[in-house]
């Protein structure tokens, strides 16, 4: 029998949030102690060697693993979140979805110019929220040097979208 990789940990939740969805959960790749630390050893392992001042983590799963990769690194953690969650003065940077706009926010005094900052979530599908954020460490000046997944969709061209901005990207597993 061959090990369980961190794909094998991830749930596929049928219709969710709307019908047609293949919705890839992973509250059960957290929830399992081996699983949980795979994947962060293995976000770790990928930005081996790289400077990194703070973790950005992006709402609400890559609070989760973010939290545990700065930890891990000993560095801050900085989030990111929804518009209108966050208690102190933020900047704003709106991206469009399938059906509208969201609006992503940062605390405006949570990085400083020249800060080397690694953006972790659990999952990259269009790209839409991660270049938002990668906007935001870059309107406060931070230099982002890397954008960490559990899962990449390449079917939804978030990867290309993404390294267009120069930084790179990793991803632990892909799903269609
Ligand atoms: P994007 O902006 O790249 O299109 O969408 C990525 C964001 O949507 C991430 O913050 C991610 O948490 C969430 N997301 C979209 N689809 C899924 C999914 O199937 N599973 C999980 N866990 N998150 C998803």
């Amino acid at each position: 029998m061959t090990a369980r990789t961190v794909r094998d940990y991830i749930r596929t939740i049928h219709d969710f949030p709307h019908e047609g969805i293949l919705f890839r959960d992973v509250t059960t790749l957290f929830a399992d102690a081996r699983g949980f630390r795979m994947a962060v050893d293995q976000i770790l392992h990928d930005h081996t060697g790289q400077r990194i001042d703070k973790v950005v983590g992006l709402e609400a799963r890559g609070f989760i693993l973010g939290g545990a990769v700065a930890h891990q690194l000993s560095t801050g953690f900085v989030p990111i979140r929804k518009k209108g969650k966050l208690p102190g003065a933020v900047i704003s940077e709106a991206y469009t979805l399938e059906y509208g706009e969201a609006v992503m926010e940062i605390h405006d005094d949570a990085l400083k110019p020249g800060d080397k900052v690694l953006i972790v979530d659990d999952l990259l599908a269009t790209g839409g929220t991660a270049e938002a954020s990668v906007k935001l460490c870059r309107r406060l000046g931070a230099e982002v040097v890397g954008c960490a997944f559990v899962i990449d969709l390449p079917e939804l061209g978030g990867r290309k979208r993404l390294e267009r901005t120069g930084i790179p990207v990793t991803a632990l597993c892909e799903f269609d």
